[in-house]
């Protein structure tokens, strides 16, 4: 039985830090990890650092604890804000979304998986067939989407490198009734053997794959591991593929000719200034380029089919709201967070871009949102300074002059603009944002060939990018209309050890994902709420005035005489039905108390 935790092992949630600083943050989250307790809550949120050993914390006691609960009445876990979502949704009819972001490697595709778990625990009591085979399906199309979607990358060889959203609905009973999974940003090519091939076939079994379709699937896989590996060779003056048995081994998995393959590899197709169109065959390193966006792509296209297939599963059918009730639904959102390498490419401007939307939505959300409930319940409202991130997404996205807007414009023009170009056109544009950083083409790229290198990667990456990368502000927006929960990942270490805390790595993805300005942002408001009676029911035995039961002209002055007996009355404020508590400390405070008495 989960019980609240004693002092050794730090603060429980990072809003009740005596002052928010980076030190105060770290000390508080090293010392918790050395603790083996490796969730720590920031307001609804919870941060969580990968243990990389199996941690006791997941079974049937765990869930019984959880469900049901407030967050402060057991000690930070996913189920917690799990089962907020989950109560958003159910009794408020919310639609709400996990958003668990972090590096690779911090535990995200773990965390979601413990998170759909204890979603598919609490639902369905009664152990409808109909349930029970949606939830079967929801729980094994994961390990499919993992399968296939993930990557060796040389970070975390076992990392996903898509992002991924899935979507559960329910009916209005609160069980689930369907989903559906949005998959961007696949991005390397290689295939991961974390699921055996076993167990993948009979998800695949279970989802509802035909034969004929598996053994597609394993001929474009076939297909897609041969065409990687490929090399070319020049000879004189022209590009050749080195090895003809794999070119025909191709041909043959593909059912297309030899011939169409070499071509395909070797040649591009381009418009003459005179409106010809002539064949022109590439460099070593265009065809290299070519090869691997080609592989990209056709992983990329698999993939989607596999998704569409399942959701084709999974989709909700026959759901009549009339009979039914309102159909609401948890989405949950797999993601990385902020990427800073040494050399930053395309991919992070992506990643970071929508993590620069996603921090603005949360601000949003908590600062606009909240100051509407105060205002119904007429509570003032205190400003407390945190970072707006809103100038940076304005940056990124302004129409006409933000960095979108610039770099679209170089590739419509690709062969006319040149790296510098478009570099001294963002400087044009862009030179008196206050964080904009004027950058020039690479001192070693000088040679002439290389002039254009930057434009055309990106050029290509934008084409095979573009649909995916159009999707994060699409992901963004369904947001507006969630509640949104946030599970931050923190990989300690780059050895996948237990025991190593590593403070600047840590540090690091603190930073990066924002977790301060989260704490700021939190205390900024009132980091909980509750209403009168409630809060009577469970922390009436902790005052003598109002055990049994108070003799007091209203619930707010029973609650009152509570506050004031405990001494925590300059952190709260009484609204007209319920009681708003700056820091959750004083209702951890209530809470030892009311355990020592029960
Ligand atoms: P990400 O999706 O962020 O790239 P994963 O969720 O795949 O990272 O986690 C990487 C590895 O870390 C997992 O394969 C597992 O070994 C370990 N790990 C992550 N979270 C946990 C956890 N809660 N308990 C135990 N091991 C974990
Ligand atoms: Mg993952």
């Amino acid at each position: 039985m989960a019980v609240l935790e004693g002092l050794e092992f730090g603060k429980s949630d990072f809003v009740l830090l005596d002052e928010v600083n980076i030190e105060q943050f770290m000390e508080n989250l090293k010392l918790r990890f050395e603790k083996a307790r490796i969730y720590t809550f920031i307001g609804e949120g919870v941060v969580s650092v990968n243990p990389y050993k199996q941690m006791d914390i997941y079974g049937k006691e765990e869930i019984n604890a959880y469900r049901g609960r407030e967050l402060y009445e057991n000690p930070p876990h996913l189920y917690a804000v799990a089962d907020a979502a989950y109560k958003a949704m159910k009794r408020r009819a919310k639609d709400t979304c996990i958003v668990v972001s972090g590096e690779s490697g911090a535990g995200k595709t773990e965390a979601s998986k413990y998170i759909m778990q204890y979603i598919a625990a609490i639902t369905n009591p009664s152990q409808r067939a109909e349930v029970e085979s949606v939830k079967n399906v929801l729980l094994k199309s994961n390990c499919v989407l993992e399968a296939f979607g993930n990557a060796k990358t040389n970070r975390n060889d076992n990392s996903s490198r898509f992002g991924k959203y899935m979507d559960i609905n329910f009916n209005f009973n609160g069980d689930p009734t369907g989903g559906h999974i949005n998959n961007y940003l696949l991005e390397k090519t290689s295939n991961n053997d974390r699921y055996s091939h076993n167990a993948v076939l009979s998800a695949l079994n279970v989802i509802g794959f035909s034969e004929e379709e598996i053994h597609s699937i394993y001929r474009i896989l076939g297909t897609i591991l041969i065409l990687g590996n490929l090399q070319f060779e020049t000879d004189r003056e022209s590009v050749l593929v080195v090895g003809m048995g794999d070119v025909s081994h191709i041909a043959e998995l593909t059912s297309t000719e030899p011939d169409n393959v070499t071509k395909s590899l070797l040649y591009r197709t381009v418009a003459t200034g005179g409106g010809e169109v002539i064949e022109k065959g590439h460099s070593e390193k265009e065809a290299c380029f070519g090869r691997d966006a080609f592989t990209k792509a056709l992983y990329e296209r698999l993939f989607g089919w596999i998704v569409g297939r399942i959701n084709a599963v999974i989709e909700v059918k026959d759901y009549n709201p009339v009979l039914h009730g309102k159909n609401t639904v948890i989405g949950v959102l797999d993601i990385y967070g902020f990427e800073i390498f040494d050399n930053n490419s395309f991919e992070q401007f992506c990643i970071n871009y929508c993590n620069e939307k996603l921090q603005q939505l949360f601000i949003q959300l908590i600062l606009c949102q909240e100051q509407d409930e105060y205002r119904r319940e007429g509570i003032i409202w205190q400003h407390i300074d945190y970072f707006n991130n809103q100038i940076i997404v304005d940056l990124v996205e302004q129409p006409h002059k933000g960095i979108i807007s610039v770099l679209d414009e170089a590739c419509l023009s690709v062969g006319k603009v040149t790296d510098t170009v478009c570099l001294e056109s963002m400087d044009v544009k862009l030179g008196q944002h206050p964080h904009y950083t004027s950058r020039k083409v690479g001192q070693n790229s000088t040679a002439s060939n290389r002039i254009n290198y930057i434009l055309f990667s990106l050029a290509m990456q934008l084409t095979q990018l573009h649909p995916s990368f159009l999707f994060f502000p699409i992901a963004v927006s369904l947001y507006n209309h969630r509640e949104p929960y946030y599970v931050r990942c923190i990989k300690p270490n780059d050895i996948k050890s237990p025991a190593l805390f590593d403070d600047a790595r840590c540090q690091h993805q603190v930073a990066y994902l924002g977790l301060l300005e989260n704490v700021r942002v939190r205390r900024a408001g009132f980091a909980c709420r509750q209403a009168y009676t409630r809060f009577l029911q469970r922390y009436k035995m902790t005052c003598e005035n109002t055990w049994p039961n108070h003799l007091m002209g209203t619930d707010r002055e029973a609650v009152e005489a509570i506050v004031t007996q405990h001494g925590f009355q300059d952190d709260v404020a009484y609204g007209h039905t319920m009681l708003f508590v700056r820091t959750p400390k004083s209702l951890f405070t209530l809470e030892q108390e009311r355990a020592a008495l029960v």
